[in-house]
């Protein structure tokens, strides 16, 4: 019997004796029916509980107004951390058993809390993905032909200020530092920062449902949807909690645009290396023209343009919903159907090579498909067009000027509802160089996206090491048969 069904039958016993049986039922069958008397316990089996509680850094350590919080994992969940999906490795703490009442609850800081936490926000992140996945589960890259491989998360993986996925070891690996001039003990782990966990399970799933877009042969776009798709699963898992959703609704009196923990990604790590603001900001302003091929910059152009989308439906939507639901309700709600459109686009763009274009266009189509309000594309039409991603097929004037309609759900600046629009520029360096990824995450510098080409990356399966080292292989192979 496992530890799980020793929890069950107690729980199951337990309930069993609290429960008792009224006096008129132990009668015989042929004994008339005694008159009901005034309510009383209904004797139904009480269904077996699973799910665990786990103490997590909602945000980042540094973010002291939301701090540690219990969440609560309804899965079940075997020492480890362990599930079908995840597994926890810390060498001398795995496999970290809970506690008596069946829990992950840890001293905030401790060796145990940072496996707890680290396993479930990568929990936490694939549930989100799979409710937007219709329920079904997302495969890993290595998960073809019946391989159910788990991914191995290590917390502690060693020292350095990055943390990374990498389908070659089937892991995420998250990195510990000192920053320079700080006493040896305040040690920054990059695990207990929520954004970092969320940007690198973001990287992870995304290499299993796109395949061939974490190879650094596609144009520097391609990689800058990688990045960004990882700085968005960490905004639109804060949004997918309750607390999280309410605390910032409160914090920026329900404007997306104001200053804030949700934008800023991984705070404490970004002042640790000198950068206030945390480590990339999503409500920022840069556009294409001002990015190069630099491939952290380029995703940023992305998650901005996805994150002012976000608070122009949020707008119309707190200005159409604010007297029937309540703000943080209602900004879940919106973050949640964004999401669910980005994901789709992502699912129906390209397999290979993607652009920016392709997923906006994808988005205008699902969302149109799926009978959102025509302003949600205006919306997108009009963030895509002012970052200089595609033209604009429909006028910019009205909004440039501050004179959108926010609250008309017909809007569409001219009257057309556009679905299709164009690269701004097809030369743009951030579609045409080589990708420049010498500022993005450990994980886009990882070799085996460097030299394995997105063809053989996108045919999905597990990779080896002589995968990544096939050329040089090669290369011996004729030079030794000479
Ligand atoms: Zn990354």
């Amino acid at each position: 019997m496992t530890i799980h069904q020793q929890d069950f039958q107690e729980q199951r016993n337990t309930a069993a004796t609290q429960i008792e049986v009224p006096a008129q039922r132990l009668g015989s069958a042929a004994a008339p029916a005694a008159p009901q008397a005034a309510p009383r316990p209904v004797p139904v089996p009480v269904p077996a509980r699973t799910g665990h509680r786990f103490l997590i850094y909602k945000q980042d350590p540094s973010v002291t107004e939301l701090g540690a919080r219990l969440a609560f994992v309804p899965t079940v969940v075997l020492n480890g951390p362990t599930d079908a999906r995840v597994r926890t490795e810390m060498q001398g703490v795995t496999p970290v058993a809970r506690n008596v009442n069946g829990d992950f609850v840890f001293a905030a800081g401790s060796p145990q809390f940072d496996c707890a936490h680290t396993f479930a926000v990568v929990r936490q992140a694939i549930a989100m993905y799979e409710r937007h996945n219709g329920g079904n589960p997302i495969p890993f890259a290595w998960n073809v032909g019946g391989n159910t491989d788990r991914i191995s998360v290590f917390p502690r993986a060693g020292v350095g200020a990055n943390a990374f996925y990498s389908r070659t070891a089937k892991a995420l690996k998250f990195l510990f530092f000192t920053p320079e001039g700080q006493p040896e003990t305040n040690v920054v782990h990059t695990c207990r920062s929520f954004d970092i966990v969320a940007h690198e399970t973001g990287h992870a799933l995304l290499d299993g449902l796109k395949p061939g877009w974490l190879s650094a042969d596609g144009p520097p776009q391609t990689g800058g949807l990688h990045e960004s798709f990882g700085d968005l699963t960490a905004i639109f898992l804060a949004l997918a909690q309750p607390d999280q959703a309410e605390a910032l609704v409160a914090l920026t009196k329900a404007n997306l645009h104001d200053k804030s923990f949700l934008a800023d990604v991984a705070e404490e790590f970004g002042r640790a290396l000198g950068m206030p603001s945390g480590l990339r900001n999503a409500d920022n302003d840069l556009k294409l023209s001002q990015v190069g091929n630099e491939v952290h910059a380029i995703s940023q152009v992305f998650t901005g343009a996805i994150y002012d989308v976000l608070a122009d439906v949020y707008t119309f939507e707190m200005a159409r919903q604010r007297r029937t639901k309540d703000p943080s309700l209602v900004l879940i709600e919106t973050a949640s159907a964004l999401c669910r459109l980005v994901f789709d686009a992502i699912v129906a763009s390209p397999a290979t090579h993607a652009r920016y274009v392709d997923v906006a266009n994808k988005m205008l189509q699902i969302s149109a498909g799926r009978g959102d309000p025509a302003i949600y594309r205006t919306f997108i039409r009009n963030r895509f067009a002012v970052r200089e991603i595609t033209t604009a097929a429909t006028p910019l004037t009205d909004l440039m000027s501050g004179r959108m309609k926010m609250t008309d759900a017909d809007y569409t600046g001219d009257g057309q509802d556009v679905t299709e629009v164009e690269a701004l520029d097809e030369h743009s360096a951030s579609l045409r160089a080589e990708q420049d990824r010498s500022r993005c995450c450990g994980t886009m510098q990882m070799p085996e996206y460097q030299v394995v080409d997105a063809e053989k990356l996108a045919k999905r399966g597990s990779l080896e090491d002589d995968d990544i080292l096939r050329n040089d292989l090669d290369e011996l192979r004729r030079a030794f048969s000479k």
